[in-house]
């Protein structure tokens, strides 16, 4: 029986419209719009597009975006000392800087200055440590994986004793979404270049969150029948039959795939619109930690 479809831009919307909901009670009862403020360094083209769209899905939503664009050329203690100045402007609940920064910054250093109550995106060194700290709440959590978990906690009645796979060990979503995984009970097996036997490790894996960036490399006979397959791949794949020349595909072989898994997210429309979807439930929970 082919895998049923997670998807994400159904359950994004509900977010968004619940999000949106609670931005609208709190207005009528008298308390600021919450705001997000994200910083974009440099005139990386994708980095625009994601940074727009998260302006957009706020403007829906009710919550106030200021958007604060530097050259590829500030220095770190120029993206620092806007860091600082928003951490101190009451209007903005959250502050985004988008990655990646342009080579030359450093990144834990700007993330490290933005105020630990509005690291909405939850990459500040402190929270991500107590992600990864047994009896730790960090305050945020990052967008992209907190979504993928959301999909797997609507799809898997139970999470605990689960073998969980996670392919990528990046810090935005592989090692994030692993630590998640660890703290759901999960039994978690982190995979990287260096890895070997992928197909065999896969096998084994109840959940499968697939975060590399190549293009449709889990095949269908290396997943577990039934299992629960989250495939974060974003990948661009030449198309001439697409008025753009490009299809976007994911990091799983979703045609082979789908008929062996339990449950997929698909590319595109699978875990890409939670991600916005969480970073305004995180802009919301900062608005909560400000004003009450
Ligand atoms: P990175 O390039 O930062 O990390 C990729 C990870 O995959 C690394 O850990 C790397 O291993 C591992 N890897 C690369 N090639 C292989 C391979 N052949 N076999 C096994 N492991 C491999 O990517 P990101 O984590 O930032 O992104 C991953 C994908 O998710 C991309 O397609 C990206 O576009 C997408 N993405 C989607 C988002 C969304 O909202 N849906 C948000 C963010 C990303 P090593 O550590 O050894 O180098």
């Amino acid at each position: 029986m082919p895998a049923s479809i997670i998807n994400g831009s159904e359950l994004a919307k509900q977010i968004r419209a619940d999000v949106a909901k609670e931005v609208a009670e709190r207005i009528q009862a008298g308390k600021p719009k919450p705001g997000l403020a994200t910083i974009l360094v440099g005139d990386d083209p994708a980095s625009h597009d994601y940074v727009r769209s998260k302006h957009k899905a706020c403007n829906e939503a009710g919550i106030e975006s200021f958007g604060y664009e530097l050259p590829a050329t500030a220095s770190q203690k120029e993206v620092q000392d806007l860091v600082k100045r928003l951490n101190d402007d009451p209007k903005v609940n959250g502050i985004l800087v988008q990655l990646p920064l342009p080579k030359g910054l450093d990144e834990e250093g700007v993330l490290s200055a933005i105020r630990l109550e509005k690291d909405v995106d939850g990459f500040h060194p402190i929270n991500i440590g107590r992600l990864a700290q047994k009896g730790r709440e960090p305050l945020f959590v990052p967008c992209t994986p907190a979504g993928c978990m959301v999909m797997l906690e609507k799809n898997l009645p139970k999470i605990e004793g689960k073998n969980a796979v996670v392919l990528g060990r990046s810090n935005i979503v592989g090692m994030p979404v692993a630590l998640l995984l660890v703290r759901a009970n999960a039994t978690v097996t982190i995979c990287h270049s260096k890895s070997t036997d992928l197909p065999g490790i896969i096998r084994q894996a109840d959940i499968l969150v697939a975060a590399v960036g190549r293009p449709e490399m889990v095949r269908g006979d290396w997943i577990k029948p039934g299992a629960v397959v989250i495939d974060v791949g974003i990948n661009h794949v030449d198309d001439p039959t697409r008025p753009r020349g490009y299809r976007l595909v994911g990091d799983v072989n979703y045609a082979e795939a789908v008929e062996v898994a339990g449950a997929i997210t698909p590319v595109p429309g699978g875990v890409g619109p939670m991600t916005i979807a969480m970073l305004l439930k995180s802009t919301l929970a900062a608005a909560k930690i400000a004003n009450g």
